[in-house]
């Protein structure tokens, strides 16, 4: 097994790539703490492990909230005795994000406060976890959008992926020397709860499809396999990384017909 005897944090673990990414880790003989504000899908999670002889905890923490990250490592640590694999993961893209214009502070701060400070908070706390397990990986989920631009605006939320790249390089050059690894995931455009709620009506979904070469949506468990291999020993050469799983989105300018 890939994650033999690790333990692992992932924050939005209840739904999407955290749900899949928790069940391909558990699967690898990882530990896991299911971090979410759905209690229902985590509690449900954590049942669904059990029943499989796997080990998980769900764990109510806010990602915007320094305590609440506080309190998810030192569960995480009260549990399974230690930390090696933190994955924030959990992500937001609200409604009424759209353009410079449009978008409203309150959006922009949420946005900020979630998919931005959340990757700091985890860091903050996470990171003297990691430190006292003589090392870990660090993976934080960006976005494509963090590397291109978009006629379909989501100020806020774009903004925020570049920031958790910027500050994946640097986490990664200063804790590098303590065999601490942190690198991005960029995915593509998914069939995830988070993206069909933002394109909510078939041209929607068409004017995003025309621009990926696959032709489709990525699927959450193909996202699972890429932050498997950067939770693993496998990928022990790599830090600070924008590791990109799009269906080509970002290396095209035609796609095909
Ligand atoms: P999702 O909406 O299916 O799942 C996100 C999970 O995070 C949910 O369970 C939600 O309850 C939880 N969550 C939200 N806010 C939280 C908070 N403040 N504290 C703790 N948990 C919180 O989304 P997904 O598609 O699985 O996205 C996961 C990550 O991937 C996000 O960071 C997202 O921005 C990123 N991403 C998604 C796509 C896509 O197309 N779906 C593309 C690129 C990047």
């Amino acid at each position: 097994m890939r994650l033999q005897d690790k333990v692992a944090l992932i924050t939005g673990g209840a739904q999407g790539i955290g749900r899949e990414t928790t069940l391909r880790f558990a699967a690898e003989g990882a530990a896991v703490t299911i971090v979410d504000l759905n209690d229902e899908a985590g509690h449900a999670l954590v049942a669904e492990l059990e029943a499989a002889g796997q080990r998980a905890q769900y764990v109510r923490a806010d990602v915007s909230q320094a305590g609440d990250c506080e309190q998810m490592v030192a569960r995480t640590e009260e549990k399974f005795g230690k930390l090696n694999i933190l994955f924030n993961n959990a992500g937001i893209m609200l409604p009424d994000d759209d353009d410079a214009i449009s978008t409203s502070e309150a959006t922009w701060d949420r946005t900020m406060n979630v998919n931005l400070k959340g990757v700091f908070f985890g860091c903050k706390y996470g990171i003297p976890a990691l430190r006292r397990a003589g090392g870990g990986s660090i993976i934080n989920t960006a976005s494509f959008v963090a590397l291109l631009g978009a006629a379909t605006p989501q100020l806020a939320y774009t903004a925020s992926k570049g920031g958790v790249l910027a500050m994946t390089r640097e986490l990664a050059v200063i804790h590098a020397r303590e065999n601490i690894r942190v690198n991005a995931l960029c995915p593509g455009p998914l069939r995830t709860e988070l993206l069909m709620k933002f394109l909510d009506t078939e041209a929607k979904k068409q004017r995003r499809l025309v621009h990926i070469p696959m032709g489709r949506f990525g699927l959450a468990t193909e996202m699972a396999q890429a932050a498997l291999f950067l939770a693993s020993d496998e990928s022990s050469f790599m830090t600070g990384s924008e590791f990109v799983v799009d269906g080509g989105i970002t290396a095209a300018y035609v796609t095909p017909e």
